[in-house]
């Protein structure tokens, strides 16, 4: 296990990005100076000794479920989805090794000549080596989402929190860019979350990290220094966890 600066708060924390987080102002696709404003976030939270596994989802390129796939074979649409996931995967890789970070792309389809396939206790080792590994692929599966694969992943290679980099500085009760009565939260518990219905993660997902016990941190992924702050335990952010017993 790598030493973790007296000042961070979890040892080991897996990342999960939108795909839309790497897309900059366009509206489809990469753009390389937001995914190196991300890889600098991460670097520094390497410098501190924090382990880092990242999920990046696929939304920027295609979704399962968008009109792009209306027509289609839901299974292949979802396929087409998870392929998009490893073209972040290995674009975020490319960006994240040009400022020297060592990184493993693992996908849960395997693609022998592209990256390596998903082994847990292979993902285990890269990172006690200080390697950051993005998984890629999503769950492998069909009909499921790239925030479950996230919490899975969280939970096999015992996260201590799973972060959740989004557009916005946290949980509201409606989408602050459309609503400005919205009310922002601090604190949830998983059941608020599943009981409102609140659009943070999908519940399966919720339901796993609940399972698990990790908790779930939601953070502006384009504030500068919120990924360090969150793992330090401060800053901005809507913490999701058990509620306390009263
Ligand atoms: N997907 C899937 N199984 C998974 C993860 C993802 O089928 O385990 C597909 C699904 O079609 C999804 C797409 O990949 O719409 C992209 O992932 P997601 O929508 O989670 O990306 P994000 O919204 O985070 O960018």
């Amino acid at each position: 296990m790598r030493q973790v600066s007296g000042q961070a708060k979890y040892r080991r924390v897996l990342l999960k990005l939108s795909g839309e987080g790497l897309m900059g102002d366009q509206e489809f696709g990469l753009e390389p100076g937001a995914m190196e404003r991300i890889a600098l976030e991460v670097q520094t939270v390497q410098n501190s000794g924090v382990e880092i596994c990242l999920v990046i989802g696929g939304g920027n390129i295609f979704r399962g479920l968008s009109g792009m796939a209306a027509g289609l074979e839901r299974s292949s649409a979802d396929h087409m989805g998870m392929l998009a996931t490893v073209i972040n995967a290995l674009g975020m890789q490319s960006i994240l090794e040009k400022i020297g970070i060592q990184t493993r792309v693992l996908s849960a389809i395997p693609m022998a000549t592209v990256c390596e396939p998903y082994i847990r206790r292979r993902a285990m080792r890269h990172l006690e080596k200080g390697r950051v590994v993005i998984f890629a692929a999503g769950t492998g599966n069909p009909y499921f989402t790239t925030d479950t694969a996230a919490a899975l992943r969280a939970a096999e290679m015992n996260c201590d929190a799973l972060l959740k980099g989004t557009q916005v500085d946290g949980v509201y009760s409606a989408d602050p860019k459309n609503n400005p009565d919205a009310e922002r939260y601090d604190e949830l518990s998983y059941k608020d979350v599943l009981t409102q219905d609140l659009k943070v993660m999908d519940a399966s997902a919720i339901s796993l990290a609940r399972e698990n016990k990790i908790p779930i941190l939601v953070f502006s992924i384009h504030a500068p220094g919120a990924f360090a702050d969150v793992t330090m335990g401060r800053g901005r952010s809507t913490i999701i966890k058990e509620a306390a017993e009263s």
